[in-house]
């Protein structure tokens, strides 16, 4: 039997990935956090592809598009992105990637470069795809689609919290601004805008725990 295609939306820090990755271990799919690779090229555009005052250089970086390899590694059971062979996962995380990801991630030359693989990855199925486009753009046939909301109180303290259990300096007024921002912008785009599939089944989870959120969605699927 073919492996259902799940795809899960959702404004910042409503725990999209960490979510996906659970059930994907429960149901046996690969996961694929497409957020990491929008923060993986805006990292690979800071490194290489600023100007002297240190913004970036959009029409530099899509020039550069084609040097770009991303690839997730199984680290120990922790998948690990890896840009051009090198281990970035934490670099992905930092205040910089976040404060310039949805600037990146809003240009038309940058969505078609990630577009074709992430549908590929999911042509045979059994894959679990999480971002803001996924249900609407990437995969508007998939099984199942999700939509994670939450208040931007409890965002920016999941986002805080988890800032700081991985060593990362962080402010939580900062913090709030940054997701505001993104949100914005993710939402207003011209393409792929963060916008919940007229299909996808919506799921608030202000007061819900981690846990509470994931028997949700496999009780929805379980349903079906
Ligand atoms: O999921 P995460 O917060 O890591 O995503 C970082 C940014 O990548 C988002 O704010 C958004 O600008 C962009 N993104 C996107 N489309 C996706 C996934 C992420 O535009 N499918």
């Amino acid at each position: 039997m073919k492996k259902p295609v799940i795809a899960i939306d959702g404004y910042s820090s409503t725990g999209k990935s960490s979510i996906s990755k659970v059930i994907a271990d429960k149901l046996g799919l690969v996961h694929l956090d497409t957020g990491a690779l929008y923060r993986g090229i805006t990292w690979f555009a800071l490194q290489h592809c600023t100007e002297d005052n240190g913004s970036i250089d959009l029409n530099k970086l899509f020039f550069s598009l084609g040097k770009i390899q991303l690839e997730f590694k199984n680290n120990d059971g922790e998948l690990v992105l890896y840009l051009n062979h090198e281990d970035i996962s934490k670099e992905i995380r930092t205040n910089k990637v976040s404060e310039n990801v949805s600037l990146i991630a809003k240009q038309k030359e940058v969505r078609d470069f990630l577009l074709q693989s992430q549908r590929s990855l999911a042509e045979k199925g059994g894959i679990i795809m999480d971002g803001r486009d996924i249900g609407t753009v990437v995969l508007p046939n998939a099984d199942f689609k999700f939509f994670l909301t939450a208040s931007i109180d409890e965002r920016t303290k999941r986002r805080y919290t988890e800032l700081i259990s991985l060593g990362i300096e962080a402010d939580e007024q900062q913090v709030k601004e940054n997701l505001i921002a993104r949100d914005k912008i993710d939402s207003e785009r011209e393409i792929a805008p963060l916008k919940q599939a007229e299909d996808a089944v919506v799921i608030d989870n202000t007061y819900l725990t981690k846990k509470e959120t994931i028997e949700s969605i496999l009780s929805f699927i379980q349903k079906i």
